[in-house]
């Protein structure tokens, strides 16, 4: 039996990493869940694996409890989910919290000795000096859970890193991959929000339509994988099949490939280092023609790219202005305060204009955070793009 946390358990990855421990429940004893806000949801998953602990950040303790047909610890607020990480034992925490609000979490449970599967990239990308220092130091694992890097760490499996010659992310395009660009400004909230091939939370779909997911990809590659930047690769690959490759020094690439289903990952991760025999997804069938393309991304419909390789390149406080500046657009852009198109226009100001600091502290990256929001914030308001 694995003892595993699992935070952000009410968002799509919290849910599909639910179903995948319900088809293997003799495996894994669920500890601890956490949520935002939505406590009915928080409850009903509670109700079903009887965790011995709770963290609703928003208060709605009493909201939550009144649900509940048990008696688990219910933790409240920011400060509520970094204790109930410190109060409860755990080997593995999934970490599926979106956003910088992951950051702190992730820390807590590296430096409690647990192992880390993450879906929350944006840990990574903000406090990625942070967390690969703190994982050297604890000796723990971290397992991505982000198809991608994922697929990439399968690929890398019994090789060297100076085999290496290149790490290539897939990238489906999301939807707008064949809209024309002077429509840019039309794309309502439903259109960014409705992908292709997966079915996600808000943010990270509105993050794949403007190719920033694709971004922090790249810098949550860099930290993961401690390569040099120029090492690091995107393709476009609509069909969203191959999840990412890996070439070598000797010209041979390894790629991964599986059905579009977050639970694959997600399985890895929650069995590594074994492996699940019994989940429930079905193998390629690649007899029946799979069709696959791989097309070098358009710099001009995603401009952002190219902005990254600056961010890439210097890193320090680079990746926590990208990211904070990301975050306050995405949300105004589902308050219909700012167009689609916008958000990478803000994106540029808040990197163009941002004063670096190497090898930031928590504190730094706290501050990098709150000032950058706070200016796009502003920026927003005042009207100026
Ligand atoms: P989601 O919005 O569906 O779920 C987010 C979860 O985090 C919810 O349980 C929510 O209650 C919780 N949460 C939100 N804000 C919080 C806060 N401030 N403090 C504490 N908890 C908070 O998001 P998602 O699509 O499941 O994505 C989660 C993470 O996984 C993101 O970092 C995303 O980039 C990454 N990811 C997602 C997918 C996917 O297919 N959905 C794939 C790869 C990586
Ligand atoms: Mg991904």
């Amino acid at each position: 039996m694995k003892n595993i946390i699992i935070l952000g358990s009410t968002g799509s990855i919290g849910d599909s990493s639910l179903s995948v421990v319900k088809e293997s429940k003799d495996k894994f004893n669920i500890v601890a869940l956490s949520a935002k806000s939505n406590y009915k949801k928080l409850a009903k998953q509670a109700k079903e694996f009887k965790p011995k602990a709770l963290c609703i950040v928003d208060d709605f303790k009493n909201d939550l409890e009144s649900l509940l047909d048990y008696k688990p610890k219910i933790y409240v607020g920011k400060d509520g989910l970094i204790n109930l990480i410190k109060e409860n034992r755990a080997c593995l925490l999934l970490n599926a919290i979106v956003g910088f609000s992951g950051f702190l979490p992730t820390l807590e449970a590296i430096n409690q000795k647990m192992d880390i599967a993450l879906a929350n990239k944006e840990a990574l990308v903000v406090g990625g000096n942070l967390i690969m220092e703190a994982i050297k130091k604890n000796n723990v694992k971290i397992i991505p859970v982000d198809s991608e890097h994922n697929a990439i760490f399968q690929c890398l499996k019994g090789h060297a890193k100076r085999e290496i010659s290149k790490i290539i992310l897939t990238a489906s395009g999301g939807p707008f991959l064949n809209l024309p660009m002077e429509d840019f400004s039309k794309i309502s909230i439903e259109d960014a929000l409705s992908h292709p091939n997966w079915s996600m939370g808000k943010k990270i779909s509105v993050d794949s339509a403007t190719m920033v997911n694709k971004c922090l990809e790249l810098i949550e590659a860099k930290w993961l994988f401690d390569v040099d930047w120029k090492k690091l690769d995107v393709v476009i690959h609509p069909q969203s099949i191959v999840h990412g490759m890996v070439e070598f020094e000797d010209k041979s690439t390894i790629l991964s490939m599986s059905k579009t289903s977050m639970k694959v990952p997600i399985s890895y991760a929650l069995f590594y280092p074994n492996y699940s025999n019994s989940l429930s997804v079905d193998f390629l069938n690649i007899t029946e023609g799979l069709n696959l393309n791989f097309i070098k991304p358009d710099i001009k419909r995603y401009p952002v790219l190219a902005l990254i390789k600056d961010v890439l390149k210097n890193l320090g406080t680079y990746p926590c202005a990208f990211n904070g500046a990301n975050e306050e657009c995405v949300e105004s852009f589902l308050n219909k305060k700012i167009k689609f198109n916008d958000i990478f226009k803000f994106i540029e100001i808040a990197v163009k204009e941002h004063k670096n600091i190497k090898n930031p502290s928590i504190d730094d990256l706290i501050e990098c955070n709150t000032l950058t929001r706070e200016k796009i914030k502003k920026l927003i308001e005042g009207g100026s793009v």
